[in-house]
């Protein structure tokens, strides 16, 4: 076991596979069943889940509406994930705690930090919803500063490619991937992995980033046990 502690930004991009929109039940079983896969080996995993496979605030605010009042909407369609997600993961065996940002007492808990420490340490996973609770913020600024606020050792960016390139790697064949790279480099570059908020939140407290691709089987354990798939941000390469 490489990390005691770590958290898992799973975008909704990412649970809706090759459907377009909304989510694809045989892919949340299969990050359910890999999910399982950590939590046995012994690391206590959060997740923070996104939205974009239901609603996008930018997306909202470009059609006209409120920026504000979108990104509540954004917010809200992360909580469906999380309790679908929740539902597949106790299907799998896993004990599961959803906590959102916004309160919803009959489908979850409230977001406590202590609480969900105490969740993690218990075996549990916590699957974190609605963001952070306040508009104009990601679900990767969420899971940098919920990973801060429970003392994750690092965060696991599951994304569609294995890593961070130098430009598109589907658009460009001989886009080139990094192993490594800096907080710093990430922010110069303006490299798309995550926002510079959450970047910035990251390299402020020293945790760093794997970026690597959700979809090959058993990725989420071979990240998660130390191999090195895909690329890694710290503060030093
Ligand atoms: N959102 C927000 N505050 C937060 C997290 C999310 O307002 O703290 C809204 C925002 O509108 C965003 C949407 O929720 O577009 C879905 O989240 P995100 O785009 O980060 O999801 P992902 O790209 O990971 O699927």
């Amino acid at each position: 076991m490489a990390y005691r502690r770590a958290l898992l930004k799973l975008s909704g991009e990412a649970l809706m596979g090759e459907m377009g929109f909304g989510i694809d039940p045989s892919i949340v079983q299969a990050i359910a069943s890999d999910v399982a896969a950590v939590v046995q080996s012994g690391t206590q995993l959060a997740i923070v889940v996104g939205g974009g496979n239901i609603f996008r605030g930018l997306k909202g605010s470009a059609a006209g509406m409120e920026r504000a009042t979108a990104d509540y909407v954004g917010m809200l369609a992360t909580v469906m994930n999380a309790i679908t997600l929740q539902d597949a993961l106790e299907r799998a065996g896993v004990p599961t705690r959803v906590q959102t940002a916004i309160a919803m007492q009959e489908v979850a808990e409230p977001y406590i930090r202590r609480r969900a420490i105490r969740h993690l340490e218990k075996g549990r996973v916590v699957v974190f919803g609605a963001g952070c609770g306040n508009p104009f913020f990601t679900t990767d600024t969420t899971a940098a500063l919920r990973a801060a606020e429970i003392n994750a050792d690092v965060i696991f960016k599951a994304t569609k490619v294995d890593g961070v390139y130098d430009r598109d790697p589907v658009l460009h064949a001989n886009a080139v991937r990094f192993d490594h790279l800096t907080y710093q480099q990430v922010l110069s570059g303006e490299l798309a992995v995550m926002d510079s908020t959450a970047i910035a939140l990251c390299k402020d407290n020293a945790i760093p980033i794997v970026v690597f691709d959700l979809f090959g089987p058993g990725n989420i354990a071979r990240a998660v046990s130390g191999e090195s798939i895909g690329t890694r941000i710290a503060q030093t390469v």
